[in-house]
């Protein structure tokens, strides 16, 4: 029976393999304490994996609460995030194009100088709407002055996405390659080549922090300030969604930076 013989196998398994375990070795440590620093040691490693993965992904749960937060009262301005955008775009003299994205999907594209809003963005008048409507056209803003962290991003994250494609085939291609030729030195190469890929989406991401955050903190935030488009008590709950949405591309570093350790890990075998 399907249900019995897999029981049977499980508790066979903790008996032989605890005595094992704890048997005295040949070093003078005791046993105990030797048994002991290893499950500290594990323990250490699972409590510095949490708190990883907590770093990677609890900014990305917190920014979609906050926006979430804000995106009532769904009437609380009289204009909506795209309304804001085109005055902003119109005042600052910008040749930007507006139009609305896909849902999640808000970005500045420097290719066709266009500013794009998720339709809650794009046709809400919540505070989140209009803050993400002027941290775009920030975006906007620094491509027209030429602001060069934006201009380096722009182009490195074409490299990268070439980069990336040819990368991930050479680190699947890795062990054939290897077998078909008998020679690590070809396994190596590719494996060098996937870490180069990686490398590049690394450095298009440690970019993006300070875009990210000029385009908040010094265009988007004082375009909200001067131009009286929400009352002054509204701007430290702007800041918090913009802090949020920084936060995430923190993590997005992180994740990036954690994934090129691993493969330079493997190199380093
Ligand atoms: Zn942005």
């Amino acid at each position: 029976m399907p249900g019995i013989a897999p029981q049977s196998q499980i508790s066979a398994t903790p008996r032989t393999a605890l005595p094992i375990s704890i048997l005295p070795g040949t070093s003078k440590v005791h046993p105990a304490q030797r048994y002991l620093t290893g499950m500290q040691i594990k323990m250490l490693y699972a409590i510095l994996f949490i708190v990883v993965l907590a770093l990677v992904f609890l900014p990305n749960l917190w920014v979609r609460r906050v926006m979430a937060k804000y995106q009532e009262p769904a009437d609380l301005y009289p204009h909506d995030g795209a309304e804001l955008a085109r005055k902003l775009i119109d005042d600052l003299g910008l040749d930007v194009g507006l139009e609305q994205a896909q849902p999640d999907q808000d970005h500045y594209d420097p290719t066709s100088r266009t500013v794009r809003l998720s339709p809650n963005n794009y046709s809400g008048h919540s505070l989140t709407a209009l803050t993400v409507a002027a941290h775009e056209v920030g975006h906007a803003l620094q491509h027209a002055e030429g602001y060069r962290p934006l201009l380096l991003r722009t182009s490195l994250a074409k490299t990268a996405m070439v980069a990336e494609k040819f990368g991930a085939f050479a680190l699947a291609a890795m062990p054939v390659v290897a077998a078909l030729t008998r020679s690590p030195l070809s396994g190596v190469t590719m494996l060098i080549f996937g870490i180069g890929s990686i490398a590049i989406g690394t450095l298009v991401h440690l970019i993006t922090l300070p875009v990210e955050w000029n385009a908040s903190f010094e265009r988007a935030l004082p375009m909200l300030k001067s131009g009286d488009y929400l009352p002054a008590q509204h701007l430290p709950h702007a800041k918090k969604i913009l802090s949020a949405a920084a936060l995430t591309y923190v993590a997005g570093s992180l994740a990036s930076l954690l994934s090129l350790y691993r493969w330079i890990a493997i190199l380093r075998r």
